[in-house]
């Protein structure tokens, strides 16, 4: 088969090679990106990387000229070879209740949601996304309704943090009274589908001479992929989070379809197994309340039953609609009752109250609805079809 050339066509407009961006490396990428580069001999690199470490990660700086004790002509060849610009920001929303969300492209085509919920965890929680969309498909969830497009890489993740921290105004990273305190891995998509690059994210995420903030304090909610619970556990010593929401493997199978592959017999044998897992270290049980679905108190008992001897916590989240969807929210009366059945069984106050839903920041509403409305405004602003 013959290959033709078409040459009738303009030349592409030259673009200038993008520079590889060193916000989101692990401390080993750094220094390799360094030497590779030519900019930062192999002798020196130790040192060298450790200085632009604070900088990137403590300060939050975003121009090589800021990093004052680096010679002038090294932060020339830095600024030369590389980058430090943040994604844009293509949208940003703040609620009533001061949640705020963030609409990130970090490449053409892909943009994801992160939301910052003051008030949660010691001071306040930043929902980080881990895909673009999900290959899973739960039927309460919206996301699940949107095919993957694909994995966000450890740089992506890292990224969502130093957005946040910049509106925030967080930066150099405060020892105390900080308002992003927690990282809770609940935005788009299945973190264990990715871990590769939530484990290098996190490991930047905590490193105590950049953002630190600590292990403990960062969260990785997943749907139930049992298998690869011990090496979440081993790889990144974060709190863990298992999106329940029903007692039984006919119900689960319905909401959580992945529960066919891994079912909650598998399931809470890899829970009992996650590694430093303990009274002080428990995992959350996350169970969406929807109408005449999971909402029982025969089911709060066995939900009792089944969380017997794991240190665990529970979090009851009120079903948040979206366009299209056959489930309703339990009425709350059923949700406190549904409670107060945990509660007497020693779970104290698990209602999740739904943050952001003005501006469908809240659980399950990430991402769909900002599509929607751009699919719209796109057709909009169409040149009208012919016919
Ligand atoms: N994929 C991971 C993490 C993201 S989802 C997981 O499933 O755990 C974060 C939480 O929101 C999960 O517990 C999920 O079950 C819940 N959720 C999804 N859709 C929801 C909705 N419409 N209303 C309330 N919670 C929802
Ligand atoms: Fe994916 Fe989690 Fe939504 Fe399920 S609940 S479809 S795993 S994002």
């Amino acid at each position: 088969m013959g290959v033709t050339l078409d040459l009738t066509r303009a030349p592409a407009q030259p673009v200038a090679p993008v520079k590889p961006n060193l916000c989101g490396l692990t401390r080993g990428e750094l220094a390799a990106a360094l030497v590779a580069a030519e900019v930062v001999r192999p002798d020196k690199v130790k040192m060298r990387a450790g200085q632009l470490w604070r900088w990137i990660h403590h300060y939050g700086v975003t121009d090589f000229a800021a990093m004052t004790d680096v010679a002038k002509e090294t932060r020339a060849l830095l600024a030369g070879a590389f980058s430090l610009a943040r994604p844009e920001i293509v949208e940003r929303q703040v609620s009533r209740d001061g949640t705020r969300k963030w609409l990130i492209r970090m490449a053409p085509g892909i943009e994801v949601e992160t939301v910052y919920i003051p008030d949660v965890g010691r001071a306040g929680a930043l929902c980080v996304s881990s895909q673009v969309g999900c290959t899973l498909n739960c039927t309460f969830c919206h996301t699940g309704t949107q095919a993957l497009v694909r994995n966000l890489t450890a740089a992506e993740i890292v990224a969502q943090v130093q957005v946040a921290r910049d509106d925030l105004g967080e930066w150099p990273s405060p020892k105390a009274d900080r308002r992003l305190s927690n990282i809770v891995f609940m935005g788009m998509g299945e973190p264990l589908y990715n871990l590769d690059h939530v484990a290098a994210a996190i490991d930047v995420i905590a490193d105590n001479e950049g953002i630190s903030i600590s292990r403990r304090r960062i969260t990785v909610s997943t749907s139930g992929v049992a298998p690869e619970l011990e090496a979440l556990g081993a790889r990144t010593q974060a709190m863990l989070a298992i999106s329940l929401h029903a007692t039984n493997d006919a119900l689960r199978e319905v909401l959580v379809p992945l529960n066919k592959k891994y079912p909650i017999a598998e399931l809470v044998a890899g829970i009992r197994a996650y590694p430093g897992l303990s009274n002080a270290r428990r995992v959350t049980f996350e169970y969406v309340m929807l109408k005449g679905v999971n909402d029982s108190p025969a089911e709060a008992r066995a939900l009792v039953q089944l969380l017997r001897g794991i240190p665990s916590k529970i979090n009851l989240i009120p079903f948040n609609p979206w366009p299209d969807t056959v489930y309703e929210c339990s009425e709350w009366k059923t949700i406190e009752a549904f409670a107060a059945i945990l509660n007497r069984a020693g779970y104290a106050s698990p209602i999740r109250t739904p943050r952001g839903r003005d501006i469908l920041a809240a659980c399950g509403q990430l991402k769909s609805e900002s599509e929607k409305v751009r699919a719209s405004a796109r057709r909009k602003t169409a040149a009208p079809v012919e016919t």
